[in-house]
């Protein structure tokens, strides 16, 4: 390089710096953040937001899940139902009366939700939305229940009972869960016949295919948004990829009886998961799985593991299929986020929300808006704990914690020069709301 070159590039880069200097990121945040934090708090609370993910309904309604819990489950610190933050929320959504969950103080929280209950109707939990500036909320049910406006609540449906066609003795002795989950899955699956007009098992495979197919297809028709899988209860989030061939061998000859054995059975999922992945393909109809820790002593961190889904995620043939990664991969959030650069694959921050404290979901956020920010999703795993505290306060912690813990991670982005305060509300919107409107077709124009 000749001097004059040299000093030239040496005056470009000098004024370049200069430019840059401008906007240049800090690893401390400058100014008072608590101030940037409460200034940004004050706009993200009127943000709207989209719940992707959701279990809305009363406490002995049964069809707010598929499943239900363990036998014997340990419930995190903040899940509690000692936990004070929950009197907070019956304080904001009811003004409850009490400071605590004395049976007898419960009690008027329970009667209050028996009483919405009875007088039935869809204004109850719509104004539980209206209170919490929810727009739109994903119901992922066994089915929908006429007390949820079908204009606010989206019902998700459940794909996992399609995996337990044959005889399930030996999957239900696996493990005390299984022995709660599978029973499950059959009446869901005897639900699914019900409505398609089946008796017993299609004789061959071709049939029960044609079953799997029309079910979803008929279940996007009764307002079905997406389909859910709970599989990592179940078994592993890795799918093979077996010929057909295999699966029907395996179908034929249990079809009539007899249990598979544990690897029959897996091959035989393995093949109908990607009947079902070629269908929502088709159908356009978003594919959820549960992508985050499970409850209960048998639930296995390594077979539910994010990155399980790596195979299916990114290929190629599946690039029509979108993906949605529900629980954002905790505690493997990172990886969850990294697989969200496949063009076709989101994930949403649900049960982290409720599960994180405001401080530790900061972090969280912090990291996944930086990542690639317009997959990420809010949500709640709003759910009925039990008659006096439901999916409402549960709904009500899920939006706190996001709100605070975004505002939070957000402040801290600009007063370390990474955004501007634009940008941030930006990547709120998009986050709270506009992605998941975008991705599900409801983005008002
Ligand atoms: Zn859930």
């Amino acid at each position: 390089m000749n001097y004059l070159l040299r000093i030239g590039l040496g005056i470009a880069l000098a004024f370049g710096l200069v430019r840059i200097a401008a906007a240049q990121a800090r690893p401390y945040p400058s100014g008072d953040t608590r101030t940037t934090y409460e200034k940004l708090l004050k706009q993200i609370e009127v943000i709207p937001m989209y719940d992707n993910h959701a279990h809305p309904g009363f406490a002995d309604d049964t069809d707010v899940d598929a499943m239900a819990s363990p036998p014997d489950e340990s419930a995190t610190l903040r899940l509690r139902d000692d936990n004070p933050e929950f009197v907070a929320g019956a304080k904001a959504l009811f003004a409850y009366p009490y400071d605590d969950f004395q049976p007898d103080h419960a009690k008027w929280l329970a009667d209050r939700k028996k009483a919405a209950e009875q007088a039935g109707g869809v204004s109850y939990f719509s104004s539980i939305l209206d209170k919490l500036n929810v727009d739109i909320c994903l119901a992922n049910r066994a089915m929908m229940a006429p007390y949820l406006d079908p204009k606010r609540f989206h019902w998700v449906f459940f794909g996992d009972a399609f995996f337990y066609p044959f005889d399930n003795s030996a999957q239900r002795v696996s493990t005390p869960d299984m022995g709660v989950y599978v029973p499950l899955q059959e009446k869901m699956l005897s639900r699914w016949k019900k409505q398609e007009g089946i008796q017993g098992l299609p004789a061959d495979l071709a049939g029960y295919e044609d079953f799997v197919r029309r079910t979803m297809a008929d279940n996007q028709k009764r307002g079905g948004v997406a389909i859910k899988y709970e599989a990592a209860y179940f078994r592993s989030l890795h799918f093979s990829d077996p010929p057909r061939a295999n699966a029907k061998t395996i179908y034929n000859k249990y079809q009539a009886a007899g249990a598979p054995t544990a690897s029959e059975y897996r091959e035989f999922q393995d093949y109908i998961f990607r009947v079902m992945v070629d269908q929502a393909g088709k159908l356009h109809l978003p594919m959820h799985f549960h992508s985050a820790i499970g409850i209960g002593d048998y639930f296995s961190l390594h077979n539910g593991n994010v990155l399980n889904l790596e195979n299916v995620l990114r290929d190629g043939r599946y690039k029509n299929v979108t993906f949605v990664l529900v629980h954002g991969g905790w505690p493997y959030e990172r990886e969850a986020a990294l697989m969200t650069a496949v063009k076709n694959v989101y994930l949403d921050t649900s049960f982290q929300t409720e599960m994180l404290y405001p401080s530790q979901f900061k972090e969280v956020v912090k990291q996944l808006l930086t990542l690639y920010p317009d997959k990420m999703m809010y949500g709640s795993d709003a759910f009925p704990f039990n008659d006096s505290l439901g999916a409402e306060e549960s709904m009500w912690l899920a939006a706190y914690t996001t709100r605070t813990g975004l505002a939070a991670a957000l402040a801290e982005l600009v007063d370390e020069g990474a955004i501007s305060e634009a940008k941030a509300l930006e990547l709120a919107r998009n986050y709270l709301h506009d992605n998941a409107a975008r991705l599900y077709g409801d983005l008002k124009k």
